[in-house]
């Protein structure tokens, strides 16, 4: 009996449940004893903590375990374990309100069972304080696992927080740079603004300036046309009163009068030419220069300058080339135009060479633009300073202007023939050097 009491006393400590267990299963005439107590949640028996959790054949067990709550008998069974093993033997009586105790290795009831159950009711008290203890312990583990994730949290958060502070900071100073470079942008719009409504106010200007500028054009060019158109008609009448005075219709005419008479009629040429110029120009200013364009070829075109121009370069002694490098080379152009500047580029290129010199009129295919024919007057002449290669082409411009110059002219041919050269889709251009020879490139569209 005092052993008994020791058994179960020591049941109750964890440390010495298993030897326990195993005495005091002896004690009742089996293997060992297990005690089992409801589980309040889960409304089922369980071994008691110290107690291996996982008994053979759970099912089997619950049935028995439950009838013995159910009926507060003692009953007898063997369990089937779940490996198929050999039968457990088990005695099992409810003992307390909510426990149940087993004996494991036997189905009889020992003689000294009875005495367990006045005592018991401690045992089932101690062994249930012991299992809140373990819960608690275990809802402890688990707060204190929450806590420890709530400082995780609360550290993450308040990283989180710091780094959203630094970005507001940041978002607060670009805004700050966003409201200046719009009021830049303000500003700058309103400068542009202004600006604008200058540049309308100065486009407008510029447009009553370009009409004035056309219409004093136009004036001019009338006048000039009108001008000309006077002028020529006494002239003409002074060449037939010069010639009527040569042929001797009015009396014998000295040589010092034909001489003079002479210089007269030059004079009166020259004079005829630069009315004609100007009258030229003229038109072309005044955008009233029709252009015939057809289909020119080449060659017969240059075969018709040769004679044109064969008197003044026999008269000169020079020596001279005429070549068309390409067969059935054409162009489209107005003809008579397209003469006009073949010839004067060529009388400037007989005018400005020394006799003796040489001159050479080549027309063939732009190397540089498939579709263009390229006419090139080269000479051997005095060529002309780098400072006037552009100004040429100006009206009434001439490298030597002085009254002492050798040859004549009215400095305003090329820029005739440049602007008829534009007329037609062309280019008229020059290269030179002074003392060695010119070179005047014409440009016209190939057929
Ligand atoms: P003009 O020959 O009647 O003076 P142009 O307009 O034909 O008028 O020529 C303008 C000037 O360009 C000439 O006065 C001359 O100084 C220069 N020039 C033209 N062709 C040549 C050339 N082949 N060699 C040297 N100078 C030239």
């Amino acid at each position: 009996m005092k052993e008994l009491s020791a058994s179960l006393a020591a049941l109750v400590h964890p440390d010495e449940r298993a030897a326990a267990s195993r005495s005091l299963g002896a004690l009742l005439g089996g293997r060992d004893v297990v005690v089992f107590l409801r589980d309040p949640d889960a409304r089922v028996l369980l071994p008691a903590p110290g107690y291996p959790q996982t008994l053979p054949a759970p099912r089997e067990w619950r049935r028995l375990l439950d009838t013995c709550m159910a009926n507060t008998e003692a009953r007898a069974d063997s369990i089937v374990p779940p490996d198929g093993g050999k039968p457990t033997p088990v005695y099992a009586q409810a003992l307390g309100a909510d426990c149940v105790l087993a004996v494991i290795g036997t189905t009889t009831r020992a003689p000294l069972f009875d005495e367990l159950q006045p005592v018991f009711p401690l045992v089932e008290s101690a062994l249930q304080q012991e299992r809140m203890v373990d819960f608690a312990l275990a809802e402890a583990r688990v707060a204190n696992q929450t806590a420890a994730h709530a400082e995780s949290l609360a550290r993450a958060f308040d990283q989180s927080r710091l780094e959203l502070q630094h970005a507001l900071t940041a978002a607060e100073e670009s805004h700050c740079e966003l409201l200046a470079a719009n009021e830049l942008l303000q500003d700058q719009a309103a400068e542009l603004e202004a600006q604008a409504d200058e540049l309308q106010r100065a486009n407008g200007a510029l447009a009553l300036a370009r009409e004035l500028a056309d219409s004093g054009n136009r004036a001019k060019s009338q006048f000039l046309a009108t001008m000309s158109h006077e002028l020529r008609t006494p002239l003409n009448a002074i060449s037939g009163h010069v010639q009527l005075i040569e042929l001797g219709i009015y009396g014998p005419v000295t040589p010092e009068q034909s001489s003079a008479l002479e210089r007269i009629d030059r004079s009166q040429r020259h004079l005829l030419g630069l009315i004609n110029d100007v009258l030229n120009l003229a038109k072309i200013e005044a955008g009233r220069v029709d252009y015939q364009i057809s289909v020119i070829p080449v060659s017969e075109l240059l075969a018709d300058i040769a004679p044109m121009v064969q008197p003044q370069i026999v008269s000169k002694h020079i020596n001279h080339v005429l070549r068309v490098e390409g067969s059935h080379l054409e162009v489209r152009a107005d003809r008579e135009k397209l003469l006009q500047i073949l010839l004067n580029l060529v009388s400037n290129a007989i005018k400005f060479t020394e006799p003796a010199g040489r001159i050479e009129i080549v027309a063939s295919v732009d190397p540089l633009a498939s579709r263009i024919v390229a006419f090139r007057v080269i000479d051997t002449g005095i060529g002309i300073p780098p400072d006037k290669l552009q100004a040429i082409f100006e009206p009434f411009v001439q490298v030597d202007s002085t009254h002492s110059r050798r040859s004549e002219g009215t400095g305003l041919g090329l820029a005739i023939s440049r602007d008829l050269a534009h007329g037609m889709g062309g280019e008229l251009t020059a290269t030179s050097t002074l003392g060695h020879g010119s070179e005047f490139v014409l440009s016209i569209p190939r057929a």
